[in-house]
């Protein structure tokens, strides 16, 4: 996560773990996912009698210890990451959501955002259902919660129902009495993965490297429009609504995942060394080292002095353990900005014409404070290159960039944001570049590149601000 910049998607993880507890692998699996979301964690468990949860603002680590954890009782257990993509942090949009349903407790962890809640959420409130948050999940939880007709599982029934009507990103984990339920919007933006544990019993994550913390092998991706439902017993797919073209977020491959996540076949690290690379290609600079914005542009960087032919360095040394803290800086703190996270290495970068890798600009507000930061520590050129096109659009399915005027690409032209950072010169990858990094130029969502959205999507109205995404 960058200041200022684009923040990650949530993380959702679930396990069956039968004779042991569920929520152990559970709280491993969100440790691992800590990068897609740091604002509140939750775990929800079932032992098939009651269910149980907890959840709390912060990282996981500050939400769980071994007195909370024990009494998550059940073989059964769901959990999640939040990052807000609007609204602010509060306790009340934490995650897992539980309610009592006629079918037992119903808990749901969601990563994504409906593009059409708003319409969704004024028809249940018409219908006389009432809302305790502001977020979208809740708009889930409420549809899940209503009676169907049209399986022999009544929750493969309204997930069917749910998957008719919902529109945008949701990988959703569900805890049930008897099982959980995995499951990813027809489209696939999000990503969701199912593994076998070590020991008996089945996982889910939203990335495939949470599973080997949980202490589970993968086994498969969720397909998009289908539901795999878990319980003592094994795992059952259901194709629910398949169809629609897939729409993978390319973002998770250029900044959210973890680089040794596998993304439909593609470990992300290697994809980011061949978006390096591109760009090196493309936008060679005549300079004398390499530096990464550490640590989300490393591998790109590494991949642009690999094939620049150039030698790369560690110039900048990211404060790994500043992530967010309940403790506001003060004025004159936060007027020190990127200094509190990113500190130059003189050694590296006295004298030496620069080139600085980040793999996006979103908002541009933490590329020229980087670029000062060079310069002080002795950078004589500073060369950006960033390692993927510029951010036009705004995103509707889960990331935290709503709005049009947020863009600095949308507002200012190449030269005019390169004089806004006070870089000697700047380039972006292509999109055909970043196509061909990634390896295919069909089945992603690529829309706040290039304004081709997979699906119709509504621009929130000021005045309606009540709904939360969950990243
Ligand atoms: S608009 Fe961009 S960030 Fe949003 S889902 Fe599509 S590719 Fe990902």
């Amino acid at each position: 996560m960058r200041l200022g910049g684009m923040h990650e998607a949530c993380g959702v993880a679930g396990a069956v773990t039968p004779g042991r507890q569920a929520a152990r692998p559970v709280f491993f699996g969100l440790f691992a996912l800590q990068h897609r979301g740091q604002e509140a964690a939750g775990i929800a468990s079932s032992d098939g009698r009651a269910a149980y949860i907890h959840k709390g603002l912060g990282r996981v680590a500050q939400v769980f210890d071994e007195d909370n954890l024990r009494p998550l009782a059940g073989e059964l257990a769901i959990g999640h990451n939040r990052y807000s993509t609007t609204g602010a942090t509060q306790l009340r949009n934490a995650q897992p959501h539980l309610v009592e349903t006629v079918l037992g407790p119903l808990a749901v962890a969601h990563n994504g955002n409906l593009t059409n809640a708003r319409a969704l959420r004024r028809e249940l409130l018409e219908a006389g259902i009432g809302f305790s948050s502001g977020s979208d999940t809740e708009v889930i939880l409420r549809l899940l919660a209503l009676p169907a007709e049209g399986s022999e599982d009544p929750w493969i029934a309204r997930i069917g129902r749910l998957m008719a009507r919902a529109e945008g990103a949701y990988a959703l984990v569900l805890l049930t009495r008897e099982a959980i339920y995995a499951l990813r919007d027809p489209w696939g933006f999000r990503p969701l993965v199912v593994g076998e544990l070590e020991g008996g019993g089945w996982a889910a994550a939203s990335e495939s490297s949470a599973l080997a913390t949980m202490g589970a092998r993968p086994a498969f991706e969720v397909e998009p429009g289908s539901v795999v439902r878990i319980d003592r017993e094994g795992y059952r797919v259901h194709e629910v609504a398949a169809g629609r073209p897939r729409a993978l977020c390319v973002f998770e491959y250029v900044y959210f995942a973890r680089p040794d996540t596998v993304l439909a076949g593609r470990e992300v690290h290697a994809v980011r060394r061949r978006l390096g690379a591109e760009l090196a290609r493309e936008a060679p600079a005549d300079a004398d080292v390499v530096v990464g914005v550490p640590d989300s542009a490393t591998a790109h960087a590494l991949g642009y002095a690999e094939a620049a032919g150039l030698p790369f360095a560690e110039g900048l040394i990211k404060n790994r353990y500043i992530g967010r803290t309940f403790i506001e800086p003060d004025d004159a703190l936060r007027k020190t900005g990127v200094r509190l996270k990113y500190t130059p290495l003189a050694s590296v970068l006295a004298d030496r014409r620069v080139v600085l890798v980040d793999d996006s600009i979103v908002r541009g507000n933490t590329a020229g404070p980087l670029v000062r930061l060079l310069r002080e520590a002795g950078a004589r050129e500073v060369h950006l290159r960033v390692a993927s096109p510029p951010v036009r659009h705004p995103c509707f399915m889960g990331l935290d960039m709503a709005t049009h005027d947020e863009l600095i690409a949308h507002r200012l032209e190449l030269e005019a944001i390169r004089a806004h950072v006070g870089a000697d010169s700047l380039a972006y990858l292509s999109h055909a570049g970043m196509l061909r990094a990634v390896g295919t130029r069909t089945g992603l969502c690529d829309a706040c590149f290039s304004g081709r959205y997979p699906l119709a999507v509504e621009p929130a109205a000021p005045e309606e601000d009540a709904l939360v995404g969950e990243g």
